[in-house]
């Protein structure tokens, strides 16, 4: 199973996790909300340790707003 597409729900509440965990993939900019980075599309290879580090980022989002989806 890869992921394909990364997106945010409305809801973030800024807590800069997913930042911590995969700032590969996720910003979170001074007083903003969560963004999925523009080039994050690349790291979308099927790679196993980064797949694990997204994926576990949108399971440590409190929120619930990270939006995953494979194939
Ligand atoms: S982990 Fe969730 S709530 Fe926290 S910054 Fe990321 S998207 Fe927003």
């Amino acid at each position: 199973m890869a992921i394909r597409h990364i997106s945010i729900e409305e809801g973030c509440i800024s807590c800069n996790l997913c930042e911590d965990i995969c700032p590969e993939v996720f910003e979170v900019p001074l007083g903003e909300f969560c963004n999925v980075k523009a080039d994050a599309a690349v790291h979308l290879t099927g790679d196993p340790e980064m797949e694990a580090k997204i994926q576990d980022a949108a399971d440590s989002c409190p929120v619930e707003v990270i939006k995953l989806t494979a194939d």
